[in-house]
């Protein structure tokens, strides 16, 4: 199996931040389907026993039947767990409420922490020949969050440009910490997005100073305005890019791919 450094398989990105919310699975849907749209092969995890992503990608409760759940604890074949989506290039493996028992079934088990870094460097995985996967985490810090850290090579961290935005990040930043210096040692901070942001609205405007003047380069560029039919897109199924694929949502999502690739490219050169 190959060690914990990227050796030029999928990049493995975490959708995390223990505030419910604030634009993980928006970010996580929207962003996999704009990395898709520009040729890379994506897989999206739904670690979220609400199902969110699963549901926002039109995957029906009873097309459900081999989860994250089997993912982490059984040994399901990959072709039994992933589903193609109506997005080209987009794969899931779904979530549902089942998922929320793991965390406790987890515990008692020797390699709690490594299930899904395990699970997603098994050979069999090779053959999908993904250019990013993608981890929709829960809304906690709980043993499935630290899952996503240890499988992942970097953590995307959406922040809504609201009051108290700032206020979870340092609880967040230490869960890092304690998952590189346990499991993860590479394990980097791939970014802050800023989402929901309200340009005629001074609050966003300050949480943006703030976050810039506190994180510098770690925030991206992009910045993902609040956008009416970001929020309508889940109900009918489908990404943004899809829904409305000329709105300012759209647009967001499509640059902040486009960082992302640069910023990874960069990073390889
Ligand atoms: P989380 O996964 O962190 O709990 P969600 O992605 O589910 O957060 O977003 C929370 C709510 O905010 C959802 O109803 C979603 O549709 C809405 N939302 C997220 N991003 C935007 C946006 N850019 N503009 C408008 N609504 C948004
Ligand atoms: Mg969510």
């Amino acid at each position: 199996m190959p060690d914990l450094l990227r050796t030029g398989g999928p990049k493995i990105i975490a959708v995390a931040n223990q505030k419910g919310g604030v634009g993980k699975t928006t970010t996580a849907i929207n962003l996999g389907a704009a990395l898709a749209e520009q040729g890379n092969k994506v897989l999206l995890i739904d670690l979220d026993p609400q199902g969110n992503a699963s549901t926002g990608l039109g995957i029906e409760a009873e097309d459900r039947e081999h989860t994250t759940y089997e993912l982490l604890l059984d040994e399901v074949p990959l072709d039994e767990v992933i589903l193609k989506t109506d997005v080209n290039g987009l794969e899931i493996v779904p979530a549902t409420i089942d998922l929320s028992s793991a965390d406790i079934e987890l515990i008692a088990n020797e390699k709690r922490s490594y299930l899904l870094h395990d699970a997603l460097r098994q050979p069999a995985m090779e053959r999908f020949a993904y250019d990013y996967i993608l981890i929709d985490c829960p809304p906690s810090l709980n043993l499935l969050t630290v899952n996503a850290m240890v499988a992942a090579h970097s953590v995307m961290v959406p922040l809504q440009s609201e009051f108290f935005a700032l206020e979870g990040l340092s609880q967040l930043m230490l869960t890092i910490r304690e998952v590189r210096q346990s499991a993860n040692p590479n394990l980097r901070i791939e970014g802050i997005v800023l989402t929901m942001y309200d340009s005629r609205n001074n609050l966003s405007q300050q949480v943006e100073e703030d976050a810039r003047d506190n994180l510098g380069d770690l925030v991206f560029r992009t910045i993902i305005p609040r956008n009416v039919r970001v929020s309508e897109a889940p109900s009918y199924a489908m990404p943004v890019l899809q829904f409305d694929g000329g709105s300012k949502g759209s647009a967001a999502y499509r640059a902040l791919a486009q960082e992302l690739m640069e910023k990874n490219q960069m990073a390889a050169a």
